[in-house]
């Protein structure tokens, strides 16, 4: 198999990986200003979907221009959450260079959507393809290609460890090559159950001291993880932002999440912000947490909470995921100050950053791979893929590190 790198090699975001001129697996962006796309759009006949983040679906509706009409495979909930991004992106990018798709093109990828669950076997551009569950969000896969002579598994995003939304990937199919993501290759997460306790902890003690605590969260997976844990701990909590979808929908599928019980537990525990009548300015002096987007506090009902909380020491806003450098999230975990709505503002409160990852760390990768000894290992999906390609070599693997654009060939 000659495998193409279109993008997400060498780098995190807009992830697209092409087979032999004729399969896709995955098509993101990658969101920057602007924002950027793989390197070029083929025409496949067919499309794979690991998992419904911006970086690896992002650019799916570009794949129905013109007569392209190429079969999208995915589960259900990627399907769905690739919808969600695909219209926020027309919401904000819509009409201009920055959107390579319109809404005529998000319909179409409905009429070309092929669902299926984890373990299902099905026929893509004359391969045989299987998902695994990956851990990563609801609905993520790890991808098995099978053209009858070669095996190749794409890993996607995925994690070895539980989290409250999602069990860990336990799945090792066979195969003669493999696609490993690298994210976190040269992290070593603190233990989840740790990183929980430090932040029920820290939220609890900010409620019963009176103040209130801006919990900015991912839409995808983050929120219905800290909506889990505001649940288990009885933590009074709002949610605003495309979270709140994300939620509902989820709650569709309990096949694809870890414990569908407690996601339902943790939907009617949660106070859904409507935002009607001043709602956001009005819930910012109780005490209760406001799970709400963007994680990086680049846009979404984030903008509202934080100028109306952030003069008063006694409240806290904390962080849940990695902030990209440039972000408002960032410069306000490093400068004590954002830029929120084009103001430079100060913050009083206190910032806390937790590392609530749903990526597998250095010693995950390791662990995981440790199934694949004899197996070629190309790694992407991180800044350091080449160190990481490089300790893996050191360590007995075949393992390489192409760049974007690069091709390998896969027996
Ligand atoms: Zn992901």
């Amino acid at each position: 198999m000659d495998v193409q790198f279109l993008g997400g090699a060498g780098e995190i975001g807009r992830s697209a990986v092409l087979i032999n001129e004729s399969l896709l697996l995955d098509f993101g962006m990658l969101t920057d200003s602007p924002p950027q796309f793989p390197v070029r759009t083929p025409s496949p006949d067919a499309v794979v979907v690991s998992h419904g983040h911006l970086d690896h679906v992002g650019n799916i509706p570009a794949l129905v221009s013109g007569d392209a009409r190429p079969p999208i495979h995915w589960t259900p909930p990627t399907y769905e959450l690739a919808m969600t991004l695909a219209r926020d992106t027309l919401k904000l990018h819509g009409g201009t260079l920055n959107c390579p798709f319109t809404e005529t093109n998000v319909r179409r990828v409905t009429q070309v959507s092929e669902t299926h669950g984890y373990r299902e076997s099905f026929e893509a551009a004359g391969y045989e393809v299987t998902f695994y569950n990956a851990g990563h969000i609801p609905g993520s896969a790890h991808v098995l290609v099978d053209d009858g002579e070669t095996r190749l598994l794409y890993t996607g995003d995925f994690h070895t460890d539980d989290q409250r939304l999602v069990s860990g990937t336990t799945a090792r199919p066979d195969a003669d090559a493999i696609i490993c993501e690298s994210t976190y290759s040269d992290v070593e997460h603190e233990p989840r159950e740790t990183v929980e306790d430090r932040f029920v902890e820290s939220v609890e003690t900010t409620l019963w001291e009176g103040g209130t605590v801006v919990v900015p969260a991912f839409a995808i997976g983050r929120t219905q993880e800290m909506l889990l844990i505001c649940e288990a701990h009885d933590i009074p909590c709002y949610v605003d932002g495309m979270g709140k979808e994300v939620t509902e929908m989820l709650g569709q599928y309990p096949a694809f999440v870890r414990d569908a019980d407690a996601l339902q537990r943790a939907k009617s525990h949660a106070r859904f912000v409507t935002g009607k009548d001043g709602q956001r300015k009005r819930i910012t002096d109780q005490k209760a947490a406001i799970v709400t987007t963007s994680g990086m506090l680049s846009g979404g009902p984030a903008m509202t909470y934080i100028p109306e909380i952030r003069a008063n020491p006694m409240n806290k806003i904390t962080m849940t995921g990695y902030q990209v450098e440039g972000t408002p999230g960032r410069d306000l975990i490093e400068t004590g100050s954002a830029e929120i709505d084009g103001r430079v503002m100060p913050v009083s409160a206190r910032v806390e950053q937790y590392d609530f990852s749903a990526h597998a760390d250095r010693d995950g990768l390791l662990e995981y791979l440790e199934s694949y000894r004899d197996t070629p290992v190309v790694v992407n999906h991180g800044d350091r893929c080449g160190a990481f390609a490089e300790t893996l070599r050191e360590d007995g693997y075949d393992a390489t590190a192409p760049e974007v654009g690069a091709t390998v060939t896969v027996y």
